[in-house]
């Protein structure tokens, strides 16, 4: 057992009250025992001075990729992120990835359906999805996510998922589009009427608003409607501006169209020979793993070119292409009824560096554009309560003690404590478990793998 810990004279923001105030935390068996001014200090307990320090609920991330680069967790746990959800990971790849890199982060995820990979066509039966999602279940996952910008289904085959999902009361997440629609507004808008009154988590909002169609402002508001018209439906949207896409090419072309779209957009011609260009000239940054940082870092121009060339140029690319504008106002944007029309702010992060949502959500907050509360409701509170995780996002008596203690200027974290333990501090991971959040169905896998596991039955999915 972790000895108790008091973190002395922080400002506590508790997402549960309207502002925030100075005082003590004592942390003990897992717990938080105690918020209070001046808590006595008993025999062997750790004092952890944090004054002048932010004091909040570890960030809830619900989009996240850590599958294929084992170190992201450590990246997560550094940008202050105590639980994730991972929305396109096979088991084999997680669980690899947990006992390599576990960093004392706690993790539910997402099976992908992929054409050609983890399903035959864009255009499976109902019996191959329905297989497919009871194959993720059993593995762990809580449910599936469609990626449908990249690798698209059929319409037809995206609602059925959605059916089936729902007839298993289990999550699915899509990334709009589909075969017969691209994944920008139109793809959004052509997935609310897929959803319909089912319930859909829907990938990260403010990429569907980088103004390929209307301008970023009119895409957004064309979000912010059509949000409203699903309530049913559940979203989150991120704040970092680059995104994160394929570098691959084939006979002198960039595979992805994405990639393609970026060059353009950038002014550049859309081949081969435009990606080199828009490397030397930082416009296309390579997502660099630094083995001696154990991280993915945006390579300096200079070496994107070598890295690229040396990579068989397949590497992960990132372009400044998300518009601020949607950005900000969909991270801010409310319903009549005082909520939040986005529910989460979240990153799409983790393996792309791009977790930054203290960092950006500070600035919100030195704007005045939103409250420190505000900011945890949404990076917090609200992503844990959609994962069923009602002890988790907040800070208050009896809630599991994920803290995050951050230094309000600079926006950087300090200590990060999972479950009453410390998991970072120093600037040092200290930790290497891994826990998992499954849904009943996952909890045999997970356990015989020797995992930490809660089980957990989120009430919008009609657990
Ligand atoms: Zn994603």
């Amino acid at each position: 057992m972790a000895k108790s810990i008091i973190l002395r004279g922080g400002t506590v923001v508790n997402p549960l009250k309207t502002r925030e105030f100075s005082g003590d935390i004592r942390i003990s068996g897992g717990k938080i025992e105690a918020i209070d001014s001046g808590i006595a200090v008993k025999a062997g307990e750790q004092v952890i001075d944090v004054t002048g320090k932010l004091v909040m609920p570890g960030l809830v991330d619900m989009h996240v990729h850590v599958a294929d680069v084992p170190d992201s967790r450590r990246m997560l746990v550094k940008a202050g992120v105590t639980t994730a959800l991972d929305v396109a990971g096979k088991p084999d790849d997680i669980f690899r990835g947990a006992i390599e890199a576990g960093a004392g982060l706690n993790l539910a995820y997402l099976y992908p359906l992929v054409p050609g990979d983890t399903i035959k066509t864009s255009a499976p039966s109902r019996q191959e999805l329905s297989d497919a999602i009871d194959f993720a279940l059993n593995s762990g996952a809580v449910g599936v996510k469609i990626l449908g910008g990249h690798y698209p289904l059929t319409g037809e085959a995206t609602r059925l998922a959605i059916e089936l999902s729902h007839e298993r009361r289990c999550w699915i997440t899509v990334h709009a589009g589909t075969v017969e629609t691209p994944g920008d507004i139109r793809g959004f808008e052509e997935l609310v009427s897929l959803a319909g009154k089912l319930p859909v988590h829907i990938a990260h909002i403010n990429s569907y608003c980088r103004g390929l169609q209307d301008n970023p402002f009119n895409e957004a508001k064309r979000a912010f409607d059509g949000l409203l018209s699903v309530p049913a439906c559940r979203s989150e949207s991120y704040l970092a501006l680059i995104n994160g896409t394929s570098g691959r090419t084939e006979n002198g072309l960039p595979v992805s169209k994405v990639t393609r779209r970026c060059l353009i957009q950038g002014g550049y011609s859309d081949d081969a020979q435009g990606l080199m260009e828009a490397l030397a000239d930082g416009w296309a940054k390579v997502n660099h793993y630094d083995q001696s940082r154990r991280e993915v870092v945006l390579a300096e121009p200079a070496d994107g070119l070598k890295l690229y060339r040396a990579g068989g140029g397949k590497l992960t690319i990132s372009f400044a292409v998300n518009s601020p504008l949607a950005a900000i106002s969909l991270a801010l944007s409310k319903k009549d009824d005082g909520e939040y029309a986005v529910n989460a702010l979240a990153t799409d992060g983790g393996r792309v560096p791009r977790n930054v949502t203290l960092q950006q959500g500070l600035c919100l907050v030195k704007y005045g554009a939103m409250t420190l509360p505000e900011l945890s409701q949404k990076a917090s509170m609200n992503p844990a309560r959609l994962l069923g995780l009602h002890n988790k996002g907040i800070l208050a008596e009896n809630a599991d003690a994920d803290v995050i203690v951050v230094d309000r200027e600079s926006a950087m974290v300090e200590q990060v404590i999972s479950g009453g333990r410390i998991i970072f501090q120093n600037g040092e991971i200290c930790s290497e478990d891994a826990s998992f959040v499954t849904l009943e169905e996952g909890r045999k896998s997970i356990f015989e793998r020797g995992f930490n596991l809660q089980c957990t039955a989120p009430e919008w999915l009609g657990r």
